[in-house]
Parts: structure tokens; C-alpha cells; sequence
């Protein structure tokens, strides 16, 4: 289904500059941008992919991966097509790598129609996986405002490549926004992910501990007991030039051992010459 997007600006000649990914496609009309799901009709940017799901599956929460919220639960997950990436490895490259029209069909779920399926599958939560989620932006939103209204979680599994515009609208509405790392350096970005600026990939203030940082003050838990309980988790980005920043994946330095105390009954190390002898070849 199509529907206008919510962000984008209207430039000269009928062209229009999207907003939604770091990618900020200018696209003239009657075109496409990068990912393929957005479109330039007379001068208004559509997304040509709302609610259009390619793939569905209940899956524990671990399998998202993330491993500290409401550990075993189950999530409803839910794929649509495209990326605006173009990792040589990716495993669901045949909805991922969608270029229009070349990809497997998908089914139209209203945002409703998502959020029953999940209650009606005994899941906490939503979890949009399997591709780039951002490229949903108005799908994942309008879902995302819903399913809270009925007590479900929200999870993005993403690259992180998301304008802090739209971060900006749609982490009041979010849960969990976890972020696959494709390498450790911008080199890598450009040659893995098709040209990726990793600058792109919201970067820290430098003013948060740690080198994480919570995108922050925006994302304030509601008021009540059940909603006490909620938290974004994982909603920040890695960058180890900030003050005191440490790599989370490194491991910590093993502690030095003590040095062994010699045994009381022991005399020490055992000295003597233990070569086998050889046996001597008389003729
Ligand atoms: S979502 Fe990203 S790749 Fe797609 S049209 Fe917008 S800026 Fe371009």
C-alpha cells in the first residue's frame, strides 16, 4: 500500500530530498530512491511498501538477539522489503535487497491487524526484523502507537542508519532499538554496507559515560507500575573516542594469578635428568 511520507522536503523542479535514512535521497519525479521503497510521485514522496509484510514469524526474544529484556519472551516479528544497505552476506538478501518488483510477494497487515496477530500468538511484543525497519518508518510508527495502547513491547532490529528527525519521532513509541555492527571502521562501512558514511550512524555527544549513549532524555518511561517497568534498551550507538569510552565488546584483563605457594612437604621442583635412556645396539 502506498502513503505519503512523513519526512521528506520538497526541493525545485519537483524533486524531493528524503529524510527518513542518512542516505537523504534527493529524488526527481517518477523516480525511486536508494532502497527502492520510496517514490517520487508529481512531486510527493510515497513509501511503496506500507504494511506490505514479506515474512512473519513468532521468535524468543533472544533470537532478535537481545539478551536483557524480558529474557524468553515471545515476540511477534514481522519483515517487509528493502534495505538501505547492501552487506554482501546478508541472509535474507531476497526481501533485504528488493529493487522493485523482483522480490516475493507480500500481504497487506494493518498496524491493527499486527498488533492482534501478536496478542492472538501470546507474545509480549513486536519485533520488525528481517530487514531494514526504518525504510517501514510510517508503518513501524503508526503500529508502534497502537500496540502500546495494548501493553505489547516494540523492537527495531536495525543498521542504525536512521536521521535523528526520525529517531527523534519515533523513540517516544519504542522499546528496544538494537543496532547490528557491520565492522569496526568507516572503511569497512563503505565497502560492506554500499557506500555507508559510519558518521552517518548517530554518533556520540561525547557528554555520555561510557562510550553508549542513551538517546536519551526523550525516552522517559510513562507513569504507572506496569509502565515503571519499561525502558529503551539498547537504544545507543558505540563511539570509543568518547572521554572515558571503553570497546563493551573487549574482555575485561584477565587478574594476574598469585604465585603459587611452595607445598610444606614438597622439596621443590623434581631436577633429575628424566631422558629415556636409550637402548644400547650391541651387534
Ligand atoms: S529511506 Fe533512505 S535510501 Fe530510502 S529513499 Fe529515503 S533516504 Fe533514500
Amino acid at each position: 500500500m502506498e502513503r505519503e511520507a512523513l519526512l521528506y522536503q520538497k526541493l525545485p523542479d519537483g524533486r524531493v530530498q528524503c529524510g527518513v535514512c542518512q542516505r537523504r535521497c534527493i529524488v526527481a519525479e517518477g523516480e525511486r530512491g536508494w532502497c527502492c521503497t520510496r517514490k517520487n510521485r508529481r512531486g510527493r514522496l510515497v513509501s511503496l511498501t506500507y504494511g506490505e509484510v514479506s515474512s512473519v514469524s513468532v521468535n524468543p526474544i533472544e533470537k532478535k538477539p537481545v539478551f536483557h529484556f524480558h529474557p524468553g519472551s515471545r515476540w511477534l516479528s514481522l519483515g517487509g522489503l528493502g534495505c538501505n544497505f547492501r552487506c554482501p552476506g546478508c541472509q535474507n538478501w531476497d526481501i533485504a535487497h528488493f529493487q522493485g518488483g523482483t522480490s516475493r510477494g507480500t500481504s497487506y497487515l494493518s498496524p491493527e491487524e499486527q498488533v492482534e496477530l501478536a496478542k492472538a500468538r501470546s507474545c509480549i511484543g513486536l519485533s520488525w526484523t528481517f530487514n531494514e525497519p526504518t525504510l517501514w518508518f510510517e508503518y513501524t510508527l503508526d503500529t508502534a502507537r497502537i500496540a502500546r495502547k495494548h501493553g505489547l513491547f516494540t523492537n527495531y532490529v536495525t543498521n542504525g542508519y536512521i536521521t535523528e528527525e526520525a529517531m527523534d519521532l519515533l523513540a517516544p513509541h519504542l522499546d528496544v532499538y538494537r543496532v547490528d555492527i557491520k565492522g569496526f571502521s568507516p572503511t569497512t562501512y563503505k565497502k560492506v554496507a554500499g557506500g555507508v558514511d559510519v558518521e552517518g550512524i548517530p554518533a556520540s555527544d561525547g557528554t555520555r559515560q561510557a562510550g553508549w549513549r542513551p538517546r536519551g532524555g526523550r525516552h522517559q518511561p510513562r507513569p504507572g507500575p506496569q509502565r515503571r517497568r519499561r525502558r529503551v534498551a539498547g537504544a545507543g550507538v558505540l563511539d570509543p573516542r568518547a572521554p572515558g569510552a571503553r570497546d563493551p565488546l573487549a574482555r575485561d584483563p584477565l587478574p594476574t594469578p598469585p604465585r603459587p605457594r611452595p607445598h610444606p612437604t614438597h622439596a621443590g621442583p623434581d631436577t633429575r635428568d628424566k631422558t629415556p635412556e636409550r637402548a644400547s645396539t650391541t651387534s
